[in-house]
């Protein structure tokens, strides 16, 4: 007999992992949870999971018998966080098609290359967002349906050669169920390119499978944990990774979500933790700076809010500080569009609950779950032991990495070198170490590393210890070339109005912290840091700016 037919078989069912699963789950179940989605003035508007689960089919109906839609076939959207967002993220990947989320904060050229890329044939857009698009479409010649949801002057689209549509009309008196097809779990679902901070963005593309599990990962107490008890304020774009996975978890476990649509400023943010009172809220720390600087000036009761996952950039300590005076418990966490986004959790080991321990872990990008395996690798190539001290480049691997990028229409799937080990591992570009038990620290990514006479230089490390002191609202540290050590930090300072602290006073500031061989001698005053799409410090355009001479840089 030969091994093959002695085998044990596995005697479970084979049941594929699909969104359309979670959908069935979330409008049944959970029919009663609600999408609410701000408007600025008045009522916010309010949808049922039940009613947005209609809707979906009503949408699904629209794309394929109006529109066209087939199997395959990508579907934009150039939208807010709303309820009809929501709509679009179901309907596209269960009839089979594959939703592709434009992020609306890119400059025009990458836009029109991604939409071109992807070969988009609808894009569902937000009216208050037509002004973006509607200059670009002349370039974009893949589009042949436009569908516009919500407020916005449609006249800006007129002599498109696109046909346009209301949202709101393709729905009307279509049947609220959908036959939907049983697709493998291994279809491609959704797509997301990287917001190309370095070359040609990168298409990643996310099967109904890699959705599934990851968005079951979201979900658990040691992630975010959250339950059919909660409300999230989902800050963080639904263009951006999946807005975090939660559009899917919420269906999977009844939370309701909260949607800012365009109301995005630090105000109306306040205004709606304090009225529609979330439990949860996440977003990259740019938002919770300037949502800080709002409570400061004019405090507001946000008592609701006892947790914040942010991600996206390192949380700086003082950040994590003030939010729990607020009483508001900041999660950290780390991720890239790569890795679906969730790849570590900060959340402390029992042992440590309670303990001076504790403020450490919570500081650190967190621990890897159970299905993300992670190695770092050293200059040469060789893997370096979890002793926390060891430094090396994070490779990850896992059911939501990504394992290539998309190579568009008919191309092969992309593994360019720098981003992918022999073995398949994916290279995140992120420097760090990692602890015995799974903690990861973050020290810099790559590429912004100041590489000093032979010893690097963390501009994390730096930026950290600028943003704790009283007169600083925001810092970045970039290398700049210099003769004598190779590179050096420059620190780039944002003050606070009336702060009265120079050159000299912040870098001694920075000598009790920081050994005196990492402080930087060369310093200017910026009056904001640049920001990248999804805001996160642009230090390619500080760089760029020193080496253009546009900075008045001191040097001590
Ligand atoms: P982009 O690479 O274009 O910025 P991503 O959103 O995919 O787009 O960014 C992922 C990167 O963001 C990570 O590789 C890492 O450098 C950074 N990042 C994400 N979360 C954190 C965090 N908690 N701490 C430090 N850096 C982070």
């Amino acid at each position: 007999m030969s091994h093959q037919e002695d085998a044990v078989l596995s005697t479970m069912q084979d049941v594929p992992l699909t969104v359309t699963r979670i959908l069935r789950h979330g409008m049944t179940v959970h029919g009663t949870s609600q999408v609410t989605t701000w408007t600025g003035e008045g009522e916010p508007q309010r949808r049922s999971f039940r009613e947005i689960g209609e809707r979906t089919a009503q949408l699904a109906h629209a794309l394929r018998e109006d529109l066209g839609v087939t199997d395959d076939e990508r579907v934009a959207t150039f939208m807010w966080n709303n309820a009809e967002h929501v709509e679009a993220y179901y309907a596209v990947p269960c009839m089979g098609a594959i939703l592709h989320t434009l992020n609306l904060r890119l400059p025009a050229d990458q836009l029109v290359w991604i939409v071109n890329h992807a070969a988009d044939r609808v894009i569902i857009v937000n009216g208050s967002l037509l002004g973006l698009l509607a200059p670009l479409l002349p370039q974009l010649t893949s589009v042949e349906h436009l569908v516009v949801s919500g407020p916005g002057d449609r006249s800006l689209l007129a002599g498109s050669h696109a046909q346009v549509h209301e949202y709101e009309e393709l729905l009307a008196g279509k049947p609220t169920a959908y036959d939907w097809p049983e697709l493998d779990e291994r279809t491609a679902a959704a797509m997301c390119y990287t917001s190309g901070t370095t070359g040609d963005p990168k298409g990643v593309v996310y099967s109904h499978r890699s959705i599934y599990l990851h968005s079951m990962q979201v979900n658990m107490a040691q992630s975010m944990g959250l339950t059919d008890a909660d409300t999230t304020l989902v800050v963080v774009p639904q263009f951006h990774v999946n807005a975090w996975g939660l559009p899917h978890a919420t269906l999977m476990t009844g939370v309701n979500m909260l949607m800012p649509d365009r109301f995005l400023q630090p105000a109306p943010l306040a205004e709606m933790i304090e009225k529609e009172r979330p439990t949860h809220a996440a977003a990259v720390p740019t938002i919770w700076q300037g949502l800080l600087a709002e409570l400061t000036a004019k405090p507001r009761n946000v008592s609701s809010l006892g947790q914040v996952t942010i991600g996206g950039s390192a949380c700086p300590p003082s950040l994590m500080e003030a939010f729990d005076k607020l009483g508001m418990r900041v999660c950290h966490a780390w991720g890239m569009t790569e890795t679906s986004p969730l790849g570590t959790v900060a959340r402390p080991p029992a042992h440590a609950a309670g303990t001076e321990e504790e403020f450490g872990y919570r500081l650190t990008q967190g621990r890897f779950p159970a299905s993300v395996e992670a190695r770092l690798v050293g200059p040469g190539g060789e893997h370096l032991p979890w002793d926390g001290t060891s430094a090396g480049e994070l490779e990850v691997r896992g059911p939501w990495i990504a394992g290539a990028y998309y190579g568009g229409a008919g191309g092969d799937v992309l593994r360019p070198e720098d981003k992918f080990s022999d073995d398949g591992w994916l290279k995140t570009g992120d420097v760090g170490v990692i602890t015995a038990d799974g903690f990861l620290t973050l020290t810099d990514r790559a590429k912004d590393v100041i590489k000093s006479g032979g010893e690097w230089i963390s501009s994390v490390e730096l930026e950290n210890a600028l943003m704790s002191h009283p007169d600083v609202a925001e810092a970045a540290v970039v290398a700049v070339p210099d003769d004598k050590w190779g590179e050096r930090p420059l620190a780039t300072v944002v003050l606070r109005e009336g702060a009265t602290a120079d050159y000299a006073s912040l870098r001694d500031f920075l000598a009790g912290r920081i050994a005196k061989w990492q402080l930087p001698e060369r310093w200017t005053v910026i009056p904001a840091v640049p920001k990248t799409s999804v805001g996160k410090f642009d230090k390619k355009v500080l760089r760029r700016q020193y080496a253009d001479g546009e900075l008045d840089v001191t040097k001590l």
